[in-house]
């Protein structure tokens, strides 16, 4: 895929929080038709550490990877692991100053050092460091996190054209977050300033579904309808399958969760066979069943092995199950996102 034309057709990131979708090779990976994944800047700033990483020639080298990959600004994980007090660290003007719960280590986050990380790991798409923070703010809250994350904005912006020269010389894309809580009105605002200073992307940051587990489509309207139609929409952590397909309705085209491949190891699987689509693999009805997980799949794992197989293999741990699972549920949403792009 042309970097240019990252996010025209629907894309579907796994994550690879340290440099690989846990449980897979890269050749793996690949064949679930898996064509970008995201990493994850806070976990590689202090594992190896950004100069190991550019002396090892980049994460996509080191993983053997051709394909795209995304990086995180490392803010969303520093700000809550700070916020819930399981880090020693503080929020500030200028981003964030924590402390390694393994070495003890005093790190500094801040707009242009997220840039200087995410360059230094070899990424083609990065993202500014926003002020994102817990659910339920109150509307005081959600202004300064919007006033924050347009600062920080800039800075990254400013950073990346000036120390290298912004896309034209790295060929790199820089993408942004919207934030604004559940405050449309605020999500508007942010999304026009943002727009004001021009990125390449523009990602729904916070919290995309409300206490009930529903999408904030009121929200994730007012992103798409303030911001340039030609960038691409990136819907952070959407989602559920069905979630997927709503968003994709009203004009994201960027995916990524977690919950993909980590629902696989807790043996929620996806099948079309099933009328919500959920088969939990692990009930014991699975135990006898010679059926592959999906009819309509043509993953390794439905080619060639059994319900029973899979249902077996997690019930014991075994970390072959994990493989199986987890390659199944990557090409069960690589389908649902060919889907979309034929139109379906
Ligand atoms: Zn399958």
């Amino acid at each position: 895929m042309n970097i240019q034309d990252f996010g025209k057709k629907y894309v579907f990131m796994p994550d690879a929080t340290r440099g690989a979708v846990r449980f897979l090779t890269t050749e793996q990976l690949k064949g679930t038709g898996t064509t970008a994944l995201v990493t994850n800047t806070l976990h590689l700033l202090m594992n190896p550490g950004p100069k190991r990483m550019l002396e090892l020639g980049g994460i996509k080298k080191l993983m053997n990877w051709d394909g795209i990959v995304l990086t995180d600004s490392g803010g969303f994980q520093v700000f809550s692991l700070i916020h819930s007090g399981k880090w020693k660290g503080k929020v500030h003007e200028n981003g964030a100053t924590f402390h390694s719960p393994w070495t003890g280590d005093v790190y500094e986050l801040t707009p242009e050092s997220s840039i200087d990380i995410q360059i230094k790991i070899g990424s083609d798409i990065l993202v500014t460091l926003d002020d994102c923070r817990g659910t339920d703010l109150s509307r005081e809250d959600a202004e300064q996190s919007v006033d924050r994350t347009i600062k920080w904005a800039k800075r990254c912006k400013d950073h990346f054209e000036n120390v290298y020269g912004g896309t034209k010389e790295t060929g790199k894309l820089l993408s942004c977050v919207v934030q604004g809580a559940n405050f449309p009105d605020l999500r508007k605002k942010c999304a026009e300033e943002l727009t004001k200073i021009g990125f390449d992307g523009y990602n729904f940051g916070g919290f995309v579904v409300d206490k009930d587990g529903e999408l904030v489509i009121d929200e994730m309207k007012a992103v798409i309808d303030n911001t340039p139609k030609d960038k691409f929409k990136y819907a952070m952590g959407v989602g559920k399958p069905e979630d997927i397909r709503r968003a994709a309705k009203i004009g994201y085209t960027v995916f990524d969760t977690v919950l993909v491949t980590r629902n696989a190891r807790h043996g929620t699987l996806y099948s079309s066979d099933i009328e919500d689509e959920v088969l939990r693999i692990t009930n014991q009805d699975y135990s006898i069943d010679e059926r592959p997980i999906d009819s309509k799949c043509d993953c390794y794992t439905c080619k060639n092995h059994s319900r029973a197989y899979v249902h077996q293999m997690l019930k014991v741990g075994e970390a072959t199950g994990m493989t199986l699972a987890t390659i199944h549920n990557l090409r069960y949403y690589q389908r649902l996102i060919e889907d979309l792009n034929a139109g379906l």
